[in-house]
């Protein structure tokens, strides 16, 4: 995971590091080199200048120019900055009501059905009775993905294979959830393959009857500027609350990671590593910032 990155940062302190004295000119180039190393991992060019642009200022506060090891001065400073950009503390999750209720979001291969499976399976294995409910009216295929995964953890699967109403569907579940003793509802609902109006005035439709207490995006972190994009675009219509990253296990270059939280203001809240369903992780920004600092 983020191996280019890490290598490139590693890179950027190596003129730093073993040095007794340096000069400004040193800092500078150091912070440009860290620049282009975040341009080079998809982050958002904006993203990438306010960050490198705050190091500088902290490098130049923190007397990096007369410290006895400046390249480790440094290092902490960038760690501090990053774990900051993606949003400092770790951010849970809320589920509250009678059932709790949950909402996914995201474009068709986000990895959302997937990740559908192992919130119920980790929200389970909290003693919680869960229901998944499969809200995809377009793909028979993906009801059929979230029986086979309910099964695998042993969560019961809501569908209606005749209705085409997600709205009613959501509504219906919810009502199975009180009257069946469930007390979280995962919704997994429809995507596409790209920003689209109907997919958008569909979920907006969904929240808005079911009242979720966390509305989650999924994004594919390989998708890289992409993901941020998307996730603005979903932002402004459904006002979520938090991203879930996925597919980090693959050569994703950092850039979704470490922008989506400055571009798009919400917490990342999880990240998905892998297809089997324990590959599930919370997100805590200090640990991401250390492993990307390698
Ligand atoms: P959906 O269309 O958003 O519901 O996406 P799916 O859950 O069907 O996932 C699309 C593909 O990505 C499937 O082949 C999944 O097995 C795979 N996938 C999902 N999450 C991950 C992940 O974290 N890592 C990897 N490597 N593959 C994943």
């Amino acid at each position: 995971m983020f191996d280019n990155l890490s290598t490139k940062l590693d890179r950027a302190f190596k003129t730093l590091k073993g040095q007794g004295s340096i000069t400004e000119i040193n800092v500078a180039s150091t912070v440009k080199e860290i620049r282009r190393a975040l341009v080079d991992a998809d982050v958002n060019y904006k993203v990438a200048k306010e960050v490198t642009d705050k190091i500088k200022d902290e490098a130049m506060g923190r007397e990096v120019l007369t410290a006895v090891s400046p390249g480790q001065l440094m290092v902490k400073i960038v760690y501090d900055e990053l774990t900051q950009l993606m949003g400092g503390e770790k951010q849970d999750i809320v589920i509250k009501g009678e059932p709790a209720v949950v909402l996914l979001s995201g474009l068709q291969g986000s990895g959302k059905t997937t990740f559908a499976g192992k919130l119920a399976s980790f929200i389970k294995k909290q003693n919680r009775t869960v229901l998944l409910v499969a809200a995809d009216v377009y793909r028979p295929a993906a009801i059929d993905q979230l029986k086979v995964l309910g099964e695998q953890i042993g969560v019961e699967v809501y569908s209606e294979v005749e209705n085409k109403n997600p709205v009613q569907i959501a509504q219906n579940a919810i009502q199975f959830a009180k009257q069946n003793n469930k007390k979280v509802v995962i919704i997994d609902t429809a995507g596409r393959l790209a920003v689209d109006e109907e997919m958008m005035r569909e979920i907006e439709q969904v929240k808005r009857a079911i009242n979720p207490s966390e509305t989650l995006f999924v994004v594919d972190s390989m998708t890289g500027q992409d993901a941020v994009n998307t996730a603005k675009s979903f932002n402004e219509r459904i006002n979520f609350d938090g991203v879930v990253l996925t597919k980090l296990d693959g050569d994703a270059r950092g850039g979704a990671a470490l922008s989506i939280r400055a571009v798009v203001e919400k917490p990342i809240k999880f990240i998905s590593t892998g297809e089997k369903m324990e590959a599930l992780d919370l997100f805590y920004p200090d640990r991401m910032a250390q492993r990307i600092l390698g």
